[in-house]
């Protein structure tokens, strides 16, 4: 059977917050029996923009990552309800009842994303529930997907083994790995959020001025990321990208003809810009 998953590619996302909207447009001040209650005007935001910074100085990287409930296939939330409040349809979605949820405050704490929001009002938890309501009554997405502009969302509905090779193809993984609820969320370029970089300009003095030093070697040893080895550019930049921020040690070694070979060492626990690395003239 066919499924519906929800695919976001963090490298497209430009925080516009056009889905956030979409989603308080379609609930605010409306309730769809047997879906959801209306959401509050404010304190909810079943779709959140988080903003992730890496490096420093004139070495940075700024990724948006929508998160949202993500549609487990192994909800805690609904292995936390009573009376079948929380549920999982054949379709992949979840929805937590408003009726049958009323009071019951664990489904809410019980969510390990954060992505269930405590109606104060009406004394229930609320999600974005994948605007399961349109699907029904024959939408093709939910609005989020249909009002992002950069095709940062997008939804496929297919079989679990399809899916899979989507995932595969398209280098898809979940927001949250250690958490193995099978997400039907999956994310894209989640590395700009995730992972680590080793960046740094590199000079040194040519015919009397100091210069930046193009085509000069820079290797990155150690950790789990064994030996990688890189030019730098015509600004004499480097940037070692996707290093998994695991808190290894590593050593950056530069060398360039003429130049006397310099080194760095720092552990990959964050994005790290190294700045201006000098190097000495050798004769
Ligand atoms: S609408 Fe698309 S680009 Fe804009 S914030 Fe949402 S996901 Fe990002
Ligand atoms: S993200 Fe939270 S609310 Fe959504 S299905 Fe998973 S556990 Fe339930």
């Amino acid at each position: 059977m066919n499924k519906w998953n929800l695919i976001v590619d963090v490298a497209n996302c430009t925080n516009c917050q056009l889905c956030v909207l979409a989603v308080q447009d379609e609930h605010v001040g409306n309730e769809f029996p047997g879906y959801a209650a209306e959401m509050p005007k404010h304190g909810h935001r079943w779709i959140e923009i988080d903003r992730y910074e890496r490096g420093q100085g004139d070495k940075v990287d700024v990724a948006y990552v929508p998160t949202m409930c993500q549609h487990c296939d192994d909800a805690p939330c609904i292995a936390a309800a009573r009376d079948g409040a929380a549920y999982k349809r054949d379709d992949g979605i979840v929805v937590i009842d408003p009726d049958k949820a009323k009071g019951q405050r664990q489904i809410a704490e019980a969510c390990p994303y954060d992505a269930v929001w405590w109606n104060e009002d009406l004394d229930i938890p609320q999600h974005w529930f994948f605007d399961a309501h349109l699907l029904d009554a024959g939408w093709h997405a939910p609005r989020c997907a249909s009002v992002c502009p950069t095709g940062a969302l997008r939804v496929e509905k297919v079989s679990d083994e399809r899916m899979a090779e989507i995932a595969r193809d398209e280098e898809l993984e979940p927001l949250r790995p250690d958490l193995e609820t099978r997400p039907r969320v999956h994310y894209r370029n989640l590395w700009r959020a995730k992972r680590a970089f080793v960046a740094g300009t590199v000079s040194g003095k040519v015919n009397g001025v100091i210069d930046c030093i193009e085509g000069a070697t820079v290797t990155l040893t150690g950790g789990s990321n064994g030996s990688v080895m890189l030019e730098t550019d015509g600004f004499g930049d480097f940037k070692f990208d996707r290093l998994p921020a695991d808190g290894q040690s590593c050593t950056i070694q530069i060398a360039a003809a003429g130049f006397a070979t310099a080194e760095r060492s720092l552990t990959l626990s964050e994005s790290t810009n190294l700045g201006d690395i000098r190097l000495e003239r050798t004769g």
